[in-house]
């Protein structure tokens, strides 16, 4: 890609490890009210788990990690039916219940309880490829129409008060082109939408490299959960959507990574944290702002910082005038804010607030057919092997263990298959597997 857009000694490393991390993931549920393209989960009618279950998942997660917030995803868990009492039981156990959801099942109603049930954030994922078409309101809309939508959750949240509000979209090769619109409309409501998140595409194509093995059994690639019927784009890097981003705000600049297993500089979670208002961005937090909140954190909690809250966020000021001894992007912050200011004082009443924007890069293929992961995965999930074993695995992988009983093995590509490597080629039925 040329020169780097922001050298990795620019960055913060995130010190997140598989047993001390911000996040974990859980899914209650494998059902969903949608069908999304490129979602990485089959969607299961009645594949709730039981309550008790759910509480040995968070047993064994407390058992292996610390963490600060558990993301509850799924599926859609707002259609699990014990997604109150669940709410609960995250909360009792000191961890931040984050709900993960497309928000077609939230009603205000809803949403009071979950927050008495002590719900601390949404992360709405809202996209264009979702097939919202029975709404014929969202039928067809681009990733900048639906933007209402994304108003409607926010201002419902704000509405309740209290409540983190975050937004995620899958960003393919055609939609990259909204991302900066997407990151304005994020900035218009900076006072209400804390965090912005673009997951980037991932999926196996007809053009694929690999063959695909459970042991030595070859799989039929387009049994893949994740697979597409025609070729499309499935490599885009978090560095192209910092330069779309920097197309409208041209100094955008991320502060914080996770690398890839396999890649120091792939940047997998790229995460920036802007300072402004409706009317400016004032700038970008530097490393230091990153590691000096991770690290107090820590010492404070003994577990790394995920999500704010938004009274937290609220706090732009005193962040500008406490921290930007500390950190250069803040102290550049600070610097615009009163130039701001000498225009008119007045605009002192105006808060200014902190608000993430966060690139996620999902597996990489390499070319051995290694897959370079995020390393420190936060969203590591809970699963069982045929063995009884239990362990953590990356959530965004889960359904090759589901379907196959094991993660897949990529292997490049011979020319020719030999009548063995035929021979091996498994056709799995889902249902059956399902049994
Ligand atoms: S490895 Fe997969 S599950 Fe883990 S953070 Fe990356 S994309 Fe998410």
């Amino acid at each position: 890609m040329g020169k780097p857009y922001f050298p990795i000694e620019s960055l913060y490393r995130m010190p997140w490890t598989m047993p001390d991390n911000g996040i974990t993931w859980l899914e209650p549920t494998s059902q969903c009210n949608l069908n999304c393209y490129g979602c990485y989960r089959k969607n299961i009618k009645d594949s709730h788990k039981s309550i008790e279950q759910i509480k040995h998942e968070l047993d064994f997660f407390q058992s292996q990690r610390k963490s600060d917030c558990i993301s509850i995803a799924g599926g859609d868990p707002l259609v699990y039916p014990n997604i109150i009492e669940l709410v609960k039981e995250i909360k009792s156990r000191g961890l931040k219940p984050i709900i993960n959801t497309n928000g077609i099942a939230l009603t205000k109603q809803l949403l009071h309880e979950l927050k008495k049930a002590g719900v601390f954030g949404f992360t709405f994922h809202i996209d264009s490829k979702q097939g919202r078409g029975r709404e014929e309101k969202w039928r067809n809309k681009n990733e900048v129409e639906l933007n209402e939508l994304r108003l409607y959750y926010a201002e419902m949240l704000a509405a309740e008060g209290g409540i983190a509000c975050s937004f995620n979209s899958t960003i393919y090769s055609d939609t990259l082109q909204y991302v900066p619109e997407l990151v304005d409309w994020a900035q218009k409501h900076i006072d209400i939408v804390d965090t912005m998140v673009f997951i980037l595409f991932r999926y196996i194509t007809p053009n694929t490299p690999f063959d695909f093995y459970i042991g030595d059994s070859k799989i039929v690639w387009t049994d893949i959960h994740y697979h597409s019927e025609y070729e499309e784009i499935v490599d885009l890097k978090s560095p192209m959507i910092v330069e779309k981003i920097r197309e409208k705000f041209p100094d955008f600049t991320p502060s914080a990574f996770l690398n890839g297993t396999h890649k120091a500089d792939d940047y997998k979670w790229l995460l920036s944290e802007r300072i402004g208002n409706r009317d400016k961005i004032f700038g970008y937090t530097g490393k230091k702002f990153m590691e000096l909140v991770m690290i107090s954190y820590h010492f404070m909690f003994d577990k790394y910082l995920s999500y704010a809250s938004p009274k937290t966020l609220r706090m732009g000021r005193s962040t500008m005038f406490l921290l930007s001894v500390f950190d250069k992007g803040v102290r550049k912050a600070l610097k615009n804010y009163l130039k701001y200011l000498v225009v008119n004082p007045l605009r002192f009443f105006k808060r200014a607030h902190l608000q993430s924007i966060l690139i996620i890069q999902p597996p990489d293929l390499m070319p051995n057919g290694d897959q370079s992961m995020c390393d420190g995965c936060p969203d590591i999930t809970y699963w069982k092997d045929k063995d009884g074993k239990e362990k953590l695995v990356w959530s965004c992988r889960l359904e090759e263990p589901m379907k196959y009983g094991d993660f897949l093995r990529m292997v490049p590509k011979r020319e020719k298959g030999t009548e063995k490597e035929k021979e091996n080629v498994l056709h799995y039925n889902y249902n059956n597997l399902a049994d």
